[in-house]
């Protein structure tokens, strides 16, 4: 198998980014920089994300995940924001090591997210490094100018919505790394699929770029845990929030694991990588929010609402205030 060392940078740009650099504005990876033509009446939204091997994900995941988890990140900031992707680029550091078989997966996978997304790759950088497998990934998106939805504009009354289920990712991260919990213990294969499926692949909401856009006063999406997220939105917004487990939509995987072990439920709550996207709408404006996510096929939830204060709280499953060591999870 030859290594990155042996196949050159230039030869493995024509080999395997080339491809999948389609869009005019990447000049075909064979300039200093790229182009990308603004639409007219659109603010420019402009994200990075770096994710590196053994914090955001193990050295043996495959290829192909890793690249879509490096992108699809950075489209969850973009859909957060309301933001329609325009195109992204690629900063990829691996080690000498890395097999050309490993890079041919990473390109496939990064290419086939970019078209599906419509998120073309418009330009990179790869670099050898003696350290860990690092993908940092800056994704630029439009929104019509100054659409975009900001973290700061929640107001006191508004309801927090939030996507999809919550908890699934940081469980199936803890399904990996610690088997024998006892919440894990009886848990279905198909379960168990389910939450490990969540970990390796986020699913960015892009399809409620436009919703939110036109119905959120303010939004996040989950990364470092719901209660911390929801608390930083809350935050900048100058308000509190109250969130109540007992409305927290989770899978069914979730729910059988804390069912079987309750204390699972600060993983839910506070582990992150969840990449749902969390709201705080107006109450006027809640059932056409419902309405135009049930169009683009995202299920919504009501759990909370944001309040004059500050601080999160959060009501537990058993209707008690919950008190939360970690609210969410930090690098730093
Ligand atoms: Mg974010």
């Amino acid at each position: 198998m030859s290594t990155l060392e042996e196949s050159g940078e230039e030869r493995l740009i024509g080999k395997l980014f080339r491809p999948i650099a389609k869009h005019w504005g990447a000049l075909g990876l064979k300039d200093d920089a790229a182009l990308l033509t603004p639409l007219t009446g659109h603010d420019l939204v402009l994200t990075v994300d770096a994710i590196v091997e053994g914090v955001h994900f193990f050295p043996d995941d495959a290829a192909d995940l890793v690249a879509r988890k490096a992108l699809r990140v950075n489209l969850s900031d973009l859909a957060a924001k309301g933001a329609e992707p325009a195109g992204a680029l690629l900063s990829l550091a691996v080690s000498d090591s890395a097999s050309e078989q490993w890079l041919e997966s990473f390109a496939r996978g990064l290419g086939e997210d970019c078209s599906q997304f419509h998120c073309p790759l418009l330009g990179g950088d790869t670099t050898r490094t003696p350290g860990p497998v690092t993908i940092s990934i800056t994704a630029f998106g439009a929104v019509p100018t100054g659409g975009m939805v900001r973290r700061d504009g929640g107001r006191a009354g508004d309801a927090i919505v939030v996507t999809g289920t919550i908890g699934d990712s940081a469980l199936g991260l803890l399904l990996r790394r610690e088997r024998i919990r006892p919440g894990f213990a009886n848990l279905s294969r198909a379960n168990r699929e389910h939450l490990t499926d969540r970990y390796l692949l986020p699913r960015p909401r892009t399809a409620l770029a436009q919703a939110l856009r036109d119905n959120a006063s303010a939004a996040i999406d989950i990364s470092d845990g719901l209660v911390g997220d929801v608390g930083k939105l809350a935050a900048v917004s100058g308000l509190s929030a109250r969130i109540d487990a007992r409305r927290v939509p989770l899978s069914a995987a979730a729910l059988a694991v804390v069912t079987a072990e309750p204390a699972q439920l600060q993983t839910v709550l506070t582990g992150g990588d969840d990449y749902e996207i969390v709201a705080a709408v107006p109450h006027n404006r809640l059932a056409r929010f419902e309405a135009q996510a049930g169009e683009a096929g995202l299920a919504l939830t009501t759990i909370g609402r944001m309040e004059e204060g500050e601080g999160v709280e959060v009501t537990g499953r058993d209707g008690k205030p919950l008190s939360l060591p970690r609210a969410s999870f930090s690098h730093f």
